[in-house]
């Protein structure tokens, strides 16, 4: 069949079974075929992108827009702006830090009217677990959201309180009755401590790598239990990796995610005072570094989301005993994270699964992830090779800040394409439901 509305071509098309020479040909927002590269079809638009690699949309499901209630923190106007800037074309949103929180069906109701009409990406929602919600979860569940968020420990604000492990057990076995997901936020609460002044030491030993892996511990002990199947939330310590591997060699349905910032940044390059680069759990060493490394490639690790968590700089202020905990990452995770790993002799295609399909495939969000006959047509002009320094005016959230300035990165998003149109200030996102 003719008649393609948009053929684009690449030397580096990064496809499922890797990175080639093609062209893909999209018609009425899907793509309608997948050729090779010299024999790309007649089409409305063509557009050849040398060895500018084409990818797909990336998927990030850790996102926290904050829009309503917290607007002046982030807003989806702004979030999906800075999301297709880095390549991301569908963004699954946090039920917290916006107001109220999306624990209940009428408090999702209004995240999506406040979301309507203003998003430049396409923007999935996540529901919340919170203690005496659990009637609330299968509503939330037929109404779409593509899962449930809880925390083990203190989430930071006081409308979205933690479950403690037996209040975990009831709303597992809730989420399990319809095999529904569950995403964790993993740190053992009595393996915590409050910081005693405001250096980064202080802070990294209050919240211990055991922390993580006795919560992730718990998580598996309640999966196995209930059978629900459970995602760990920005995994930060090595160490909880072991217990994760043993536990999915036995069957327990479970798998985990880690951040560009995890990935990227060390202990060592927090300066006194750099509260921009406080997250919980916190940034620690580069032995550490190397160990989540090693687990992504091995596998251990499924996906590579942001968890970007904006705020105003003044909550920014203060020691990191006071400052808000959380790394605005939305448009720079796709440099940040390629630049670390082709260092590491990563390929593309090892990013593209690790940023774009896993995250798809954990939430269930249907029609993305790759570059395949029958998807949506989001797509990524990437110029691999080119490097630029992170300048906070290039940014498209509503604050500027971010750990990475002045920071030399690799690779230069050029264009990004939703349900194969180029994204441009006209807000052509949709709502998804899972
Ligand atoms: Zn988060």
């Amino acid at each position: 069949m003719s008649g393609y509305d948009l053929v684009v071509r690449s030397r580096r098309t990064v496809l499922p079974d890797g990175e080639r020479p093609a062209a893909v040909a999209v018609r009425d927002g899907r793509i309608a075929a997948v050729t090779g590269h010299d024999d790309a079809p007649p089409a409305g638009t063509r557009v050849d992108l040398g060895e500018v690699a084409l990818l797909p949309g990336l998927v990030d499901t850790h996102v926290h827009v904050n829009e309503p209630g917290r607007t002046e923190w982030e807003g989806f106007a702004t979030a999906t702006r800075a999301a297709a800037a880095g390549g991301v074309t569908t963004i699954v949103d946090m039920p917290l830090n916006s107001l109220p929180p999306v624990t209940t069906a009428a408090a999702l109701a209004v995240k999506r009217e406040a979301a309507a009409g203003r998003c430049r990406t396409d923007v999935g929602f996540w529901g919340g677990a919170i203690p005496g919600n659990t009637p609330e979860l299968r509503a939330l569940h037929g109404l779409g959201v593509f899962g449930f968020k809880c925390f083990t420990a203190d989430s930071g604000v006081p409308e979205f309180p933690p479950l403690s492990y037996e209040e975990m057990e009831e709303a597992f076995t809730e989420i399990a009755s319809f095999d529904g997901l569950v995403i964790v936020h993993a740190e053992d609460p009595g393996s915590l401590s409050v910081p005693v002044g405001g250096a980064y030491d202080a802070f990294l030993a209050s919240r211990p790598p055991s922390a993580e892996q006795k919560a992730i511990e718990q998580v598996i002990r309640l999966a196995e239990a209930t059978g629900v199947r459970a995602h760990i939330l920005h995994l930060s310590a090595a160490d909880g990796v072991e217990p994760l591997s043993r536990a999915r060699a036995r069957g327990v349905r479970v798998s985990a995610e880690t951040c560009p910032h995890y990935l990227t940044l060390s202990a060592a390059d927090v300066r006194p005072g750099a509260t921009r680069l406080k997250c919980c759990p916190p940034i620690r060493d580069a032995a550490n570094r190397d160990g989540l490394w090693r687990a992504l490639a091995a596998g251990a690790i499924d996906c590579v989301v942001s968890d970007h968590s904006p705020c105003p700089p003044e909550l920014k202020r203060g020691g990191f005993d006071e400052a808000w905990g959380g790394i605005s990452s939305l448009q720079l995770g796709l440099p940040a994270v390629w630049t670390e790993a082709r260092g590491r002799g990563h390929a593309l295609a090892d990013v593209v699964r690790w940023m774009s399909a896993a995250p798809a495939a954990l939430a269930g969000v249907t029609g993305k992830g790759a570059i395949e006959v029958g998807n949506d047509a989001d797509l990524v002009a990437f110029a691999a090779d080119e490097t630029f320094t992170v300048d906070p005016a290039a940014l498209r959230t509503r604050h500027r800040l971010t750990p990475y300035e002045g920071r030399e990165l690799t690779g230069v998003v050029r264009a990004t394409w939703l349900r194969g149109e180029v994204v441009d200030d006209t807000p052509r996102g949709r709502l998804l439901r899972r």
